[in-house]
């Protein structure tokens, strides 16, 4: 959550540079935004509430300046103000910060801070860390910055500046911070994402937690905020490419991504067959596995639940990111926790990461970001080879991880050719699925129900979890009350919620499952629900029908494609923004 990005160069239009590269993480974090840059002795800041990807600016409304940091907001404590948003500041601007994470500890902080003289003008648990640091800077920033630190609790990535110092400082701990190197130039690029630089540089350096950067004239030193210790850090090349991080031709990165679904599918399975047979030895030996995950890879995780039982018949627990810790002492030497996350920078999972490793645990991480925080953490790692995912409500992200679990579950009875297989006819299938007669099709549906206030999903077996995670697409972007049930619980209270017409979509395959959810579809039509059937075939109980290829047991791989379309409709008919929907934003690095 938030966005930062910051410059130090010798570019001359690098505050709009800064504008720039903060409107490509906006996806980040959207209530408000600024900028604070390096000016003969003091600093240039401009802030504003709303979207920074609105802001209309001339060149010469900046001064040239060497030293600039950006922050885009979500905001956490404090209301979204112009005074709430970051950079803050101490008087006279002698330190300014720009943080992205939460300080537990402020309120102690600030008490102690306000007998000492300090005077806070906004209501951020920020604001403290600027002026616990003036309270500790005697000319040297970095160990002002080091000595206050030690002084927090909670998670931050920060990037400070002082007044009279040239220098810029950044650190972190559970949230990320990237930088992008050009060392010919001594240039350097600070972001919480890859795609913010991508098109300056591709190589990178990722700080790791607790440490801390310092960036001047003569090039940049690393040091671990613990030992004190300088330590050397390697430069990596990124594989994307900046074009992946663009638009293109599309209007929204949400369609763009759903389109993309052409291809990643096969880019996920690609994967080396011998780790995987690996990591599905790991899997069988594991003393307890649980699979980890927050809202939509929360959703994946529990649909692997599913395709391990059924191809595996392997039993494997899952939990919310948020939920494990309270599991923890389930855990042991040899078990296993596998977590899944698009950005590897879930707050919430990294928690759980924590916690199964303090009780002796190995991890698999499965992220779409390499060099992630959860990749670097985890003793095995697999890539969804997704290329970026910029629109807050994940799509193409989904599917890889599904396809992931699906390979992992059949590599665990001993049939990963037989898997693989699989996923490639339904990667193929899904290639034909998409073509701009579907979209027009479910374009239908959407321009029907656009006006609902509320509609229902249902699902069984390993469809029930895309059941939620379908509700939980139209929630984020459409903004309709959307639920999604187990068909066999909706007698047990749902039903009492259908009316005549309420738009109620059933998840069909074509297996075990399918007579008993058609039943449900049944009992719901007969109280009045209007029937949306995803499945392979038609039936007479739907009143609109949405082929998807039949792929077997890969079915909610299949299944969710056609739901994130009709979302994404819903949200243009009705003015929403799919990729920055409100109250949200993507990568949610605060717990
Ligand atoms: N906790 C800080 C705030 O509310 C930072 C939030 C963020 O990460 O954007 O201002």
């Amino acid at each position: 959550m938030c966005g930062i990005f910051a410059y130090y160069g010798q570019e001359k239009k690098s505050v709009s540079m800064v504008i720039e590269g903060l409107k490509k993480l906006e996806y980040r974090g959207y209530d408000s935004w600024g900028v604070a840059a390096a000016n003969q002795d003091d600093f240039f800041i401009k802030k504003a509430v709303g979207k920074i990807g609105s802001y209309k600016y001339k060149e010469s409304d900046f001064p040239e300046s060497k030293m600039i940091m950006g922050h885009s907001r979500w905001a956490t404590h404090g209301g979204v103000t112009e005074i709430n948003a970051h950079p803050h500041s101490t008087e006279n601007n002698e330190i300014v910060l720009i943080h992205n994470g939460i300080i537990d500890n402020y309120l102690d902080i600030k008490k102690n801070l306000v007998t000492k003289g300090h005077i806070f003008i906004s209501e951020t648990d920020t604001e403290v860390l600027a002026h616990l640091i003036q309270e500790y800077y005697e000319g040297d920033l970095a160990a002002a910055v080091q000595k206050s630190l030690k002084e927090i609790k909670g998670r931050y990535a920060i990037l400070v500046m002082a007044k009279d110092n040239n220098k810029l400082i950044a650190a972190r701990r559970g949230s990320p911070l990237i930088i992008g190197v050009n060392k010919k130039n001594n240039e350097y690029f600070i972001a919480s994402d890859v795609p913010a630089f991508l098109q300056h540089t591709k190589s990178v350096i990722y700080l790791d937690d607790n440490q801390m950067a310092q960036i001047d004239k003569s090039g940049i030193i690393f040091k671990d905020l613990e030992t004190d210790k300088q330590v050397e850090k390697r430069v990596i090349e990124v594989s994307w490419n900046n074009e992946e991080a663009e638009k293109g031709k599309h209007k929204h990165f949400m369609i763009k991504e759903i389109l993309e679904q052409k291809n990643t599918l096969k880019k996920a399975i690609d994967q080396d067959d011998q780790q995987i047979i690996k990591i599905a030895d790991e899997i069988k030996k594991a003393f307890g596995t649980y699979l980890v995950g927050c809202g939509t890879a929360g959703k994946v995780c529990l649909t692997g639940t599913y395709f391990f039982a059924e191809i595996a018949k392997k039993h494997i627990n899952f939990e919310f990111g948020s939920e494990f810790p309270y599991f923890k002492d389930f855990i042991r030497e040899g078990s296993l926790l596998i977590v899944v996350s698009q950005s590897g920078e879930t707050a919430d999972t990294l928690e759980a990461i924590e916690a199964a490793k303090s009780k002796g645990a190995k991890i698999l991480a499965i992220v779409n970001v390499e060099s992630s925080t959860m990749a670097r953490e985890a003793d095995h790692t697999l890539l969804l080879n997704a290329g970026p995912e910029k629109a807050v409500a994940s799509t193409k992200a989904t599917t890889a991880q599904l396809a992931i679990l699906y390979l992992l579950s059949h590599a665990c009875n001993g049939g990963i050719t037989e898997g693989k297989q699989i996923l490639v006819r339904t990667a193929a299938e899904i290639n034909d699925m998409l073509n701009p007669r579907y979209e027009e099709h479910i374009s239908k549906l959407a321009e029907k129900i656009k006006s609902v206030e509320s509609m229902y999903i249902i699902g069984r077996g390993s469809n029930y979890p895309m059941a939620l995670e379908a509700a939980i697409k139209l929630q984020e972007v459409s903004y309709i009350h959307a639920e999604g049930f187990a068909g066999g619980e909706l007698k047990h209270g749902p039903i009492a919620l259908i009316t005549k017409g309420t738009p109620c979509i059933a998840l069909v395959a074509n297996d075990e499952t399918k007579s008993d959810i058609i039943s449900n579809a049944t009992e719901i039509k007969s109280r009045g629900g209007y029937i949306i059937g995803i499945a392979p075939e038609n039936n007479e109980v739907f009143d609109y029908w949405i082929k998807v290829p039949d792929v077997g047991t890969a079915s909610p791989i299949v299944n969710i494609i056609p739901i994130q379309i009709l979302a994404y409709q819903l949200a243009v008919l009705r003015q929403n923004n799919p990729d920055m929907p409100r109250n949200l934003a993507k990568s949610v690095t605060v717990k």
